[in-house]
């Protein structure tokens, strides 16, 4: 069992690693971030599984990650005493990318690098970032609960292959040695490694020691809780270096929210709108986004159980006080209290969003360009806070080409007599302006909402009303808008045209038996002779599109 093994590296991986050596030329200095960000992970995973077994402490519970350099041999090592690794662990998780949307990623990918490097950063980068600087990293890892002799020691040079053997290592975690590239001495600076530990970890809950070449150790970060601090001692920056911490990301974001919230459950929750959308927004398996602790140790990270899907996009940290520590995840998913905090944490960050859209037009309009269609989605999701969500809907309108308009904005200024919000959907803004549909609505100054994405025909199957007014489709059933007076008005029809319509109309019902159900003489229709009208039960026509490319 003890002899030295090369491995290959997964095709992925290869792939991933040739990108970020020859792409990722920006934000060198992230790789730091992503070795401490997993230290710190190995941390929280070695807390919780305590919790159930105590002598995976070893005695040895002060849990810190170390940082040094040895500027002759040009190498940065980094070393934790959180969960360690076994031999399998390593196999499976350095050497392999187990992410899910790594195929949308892949095919992401635009040969831009600029481009690239910021998606790379979303994605991501991980372990594999060490070799943006290094030739060759060293991992040496042994895992709570594990004996000495079932140390491993893992190194590559980042090209095809790795090597693998068991070592006897007395203690627990892991440590990673660099061996950083010709040109990367910036690295080898104590002046570099803490000015970027304070620009991306700073809020790391552990703290990040700095051991100089004398061995004398100096805590570099802050390592409290950042979410468990008073806001009144957060300045906007503490904020955003933790968001770029908790989202691994370069951007700040757009905005957040911070409260304490007593009552039935006590619980804090720290939430932060992105800047931009994450690549994996699309990804039914994704799960990186709001992360669980219950007093300040790391439960889970799960998205889709602690917001609802279309809050996917939220990042941040929800700390719970009163749940049991030893709480096992599968119960925590049924538990009532957790429902509980779901439910406050979804109106949190409905406030935030609805705070921006009232407050901060030009922030929301940029939410609603990444998230709008993710938000869209609640209106069917979310029974319950259906109301507050469609509050929080931009639609384009044929009164404007850009989605700024909201349903509130509609209503106030609907035409007298106007006791309707209507709307066409489409697959296009193009083909809405230029439908027959809406030659009437044109006429009488009416305003018609234009829905092209295909989550609308989602959003109007759910949504009936808003402010008391029935959401009508204007390809529906009959449109009646006598009740409205025109720009100019109406001159009554003369009887001897009626009478010669209906005629006609009956002669091209009988030429069309068969293909329509009904030709009726419409009052819809100013400069077209006629169009196609769903009836008010039928499914519409572009409904009935969507469905068909969706092969049903
Ligand atoms: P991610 O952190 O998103 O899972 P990484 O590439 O950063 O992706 O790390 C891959 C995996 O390697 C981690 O999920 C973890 O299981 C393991 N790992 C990496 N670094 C450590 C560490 N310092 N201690 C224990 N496990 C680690
Ligand atoms: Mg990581």
């Amino acid at each position: 069992e003890n002899v030295k093994e090369t491995l290959g590296f997964q095709a992925e991986v290869k792939q991933l690693l040739h990108l970020m050596i020859h792409s990722l030329y920006s934000h060198k200095e992230i790789f730091l971030r992503e070795l401490i960000s997993n230290a710190s992970d190995a941390a929280d995973k070695l807390r919780f599984e305590a919790l159930n077994d105590a002598a995976l402490y070893e005695n040895d519970t002060d849990l810190r990650i170390w940082l040094s350099v040895d500027k002759a041999a040009r190498t940065l090592t980094l070393r934790d005493n959180g969960i360690g690794m076994s031999r399998q662990e390593v196999i499976e998780h350095i050497g392999t990318i187990a992410k899910s949307g790594t195929k949308e990623f892949f095919s992401r990918l635009t040969g831009d690098q600029q481009k690239d490097s910021q998606l790379i950063g979303q994605f991501g980068v991980g372990f594999y970032s060490s070799f943006i600087v290094a030739d060759k990293v060293t991992l040496t890892t042994r895992r709570a609960g594990l004996t000495q002799e079932h140390g491993v020691r893992w190194e590559s040079s980042g090209e095809g292959d790795y090597t693998l053997e068991t070592v006897e290592q007395a203690r627990r975690g892991t440590e990673i040695v660099l061996h950083l590239k010709e040109g990367e001495d910036e690295f080898l600076e104590e002046w570099r490694l803490k000015n970027t530990i304070r620009q991306y970890s700073d809020h790391v809950a552990i703290p990040i020691v700095f051991v100089n070449e004398k061995g004398e150790e100096e805590m570099v970060n802050r390592a409290s809780a950042l979410w468990a601090r008073p806001k009144s001692e957060l300045s906007d920056d503490d904020y955003k270096t933790f968001y770029k911490h908790v989202a691994h990301d370069f951007e700040d974001p757009l905005a957040w929210t911070h409260a304490r919230v007593e009552g039935r459950q006590d619980y804090t929750v720290l939430l932060y709108v992105p800047a931009h959308a994450p690549f994996d927004l699309w990804d039914r398996e994704a799960k990186t986004g709001v992360k669980l602790y219950v007093k300040r140790v790391f439960i889970m990270e799960d998205a889709r159980r602690l917001m609802p899907s279309y809050l996917r996009f939220m990042r941040g940290v929800i700390d719970a006080a009163d749940l049991p520590l030893n709480v096992s995840r599968e119960i925590l998913q049924q538990s009532r209290d957790m429902e509980a905090i779901r439910a406050g944490c979804v109106k949190k960050a409905l406030d935030l969003l609805a705070d921006l859209a009232e407050n901060d037009k030009e922030k929301y309009a940029k939410v609603w360009e990444h998230f709008g269609l993710v938000l869209k989605e609640g209106v069917g999701e979310d029974p319950a806070n259906k109301e507050r969500i469609a509050k929080l809907l931009r639609f384009a309108t044929t009164q404007s080409d850009e989605p700024t308009v909201s349903l509130a904005d509609y209503v106030g200024r609907m035409a007298a007599g106007q006791d309707k919000i209507y709307y066409l959907t489409a697959e296009s803004l193009a083909a809405a302006k230029a439908s027959p549909h809406l030659e009437i609505f044109r006429k009488k100054g009416v305003e018609v909402l234009l829905l092209t994405d295909r989550v609308d025909e989602w959003v109007v199957a759910n949504l009936f009303e808003f402010d008391g007014k029935p959401l009508q489709s204007v390809a529906r059933g009959e449109v009646d808008l006598s009740a409205i007076k025109a720009a100019e008005e109406d001159k009554p029809e003369e009887p001897a045209k009626a009478e010669e319509a209906k005629a006609l109309a009956e002669k091209l019902k009988e030429a069309l038996a068969g293909s329509v159900k009904d030709v009726r003489v419409s009052r819809r229709l100013v400069d077209s002779a006629a169009c196609l009208v769903a009836d008010e039960h039928d499914m519409n026509a572009n409904l009935a599109r969507m469905l068909k490319a969706m092969g049903q």
